[in-house]
């Protein structure tokens, strides 16, 4: 299948769902990182405010959300 990238928006073809291009795993782990330290500091922080306190975009964190690495609950979301 064809898959996007949410980090650099490219195609690229894969055998498994991914949201992640091999160019950008190392990117993926360490803003994943970030998100899961801010979430353990902070836990009820919504994506805004989350976005806000790393400096990364809110809809990147909703791909997290989508993805299944985080759990959107009430309006916040904590790591799994
Ligand atoms: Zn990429």
């Amino acid at each position: 299948m064809l898959c996007t990238c949410k980090h650099c928006n490219k195609s690229f073809p894969s055998r498994t769902y991914t949201s992640t291009c091999e160019n950008c795993k190392a990117l993926d782990r360490e803003i994943y990182e970030k998100i899961k330290d801010y979430l353990d500091k902070y836990p009820n922080s919504n994506a805004i405010r989350v976005a806000e306190g790393l400096g990364i975009k809110a809809s990147l964190i909703l791909k997290y959300v989508e993805d299944g690495d985080f759990v959107l609950k009430k309006g916040t979301f904590e790591s799994l």
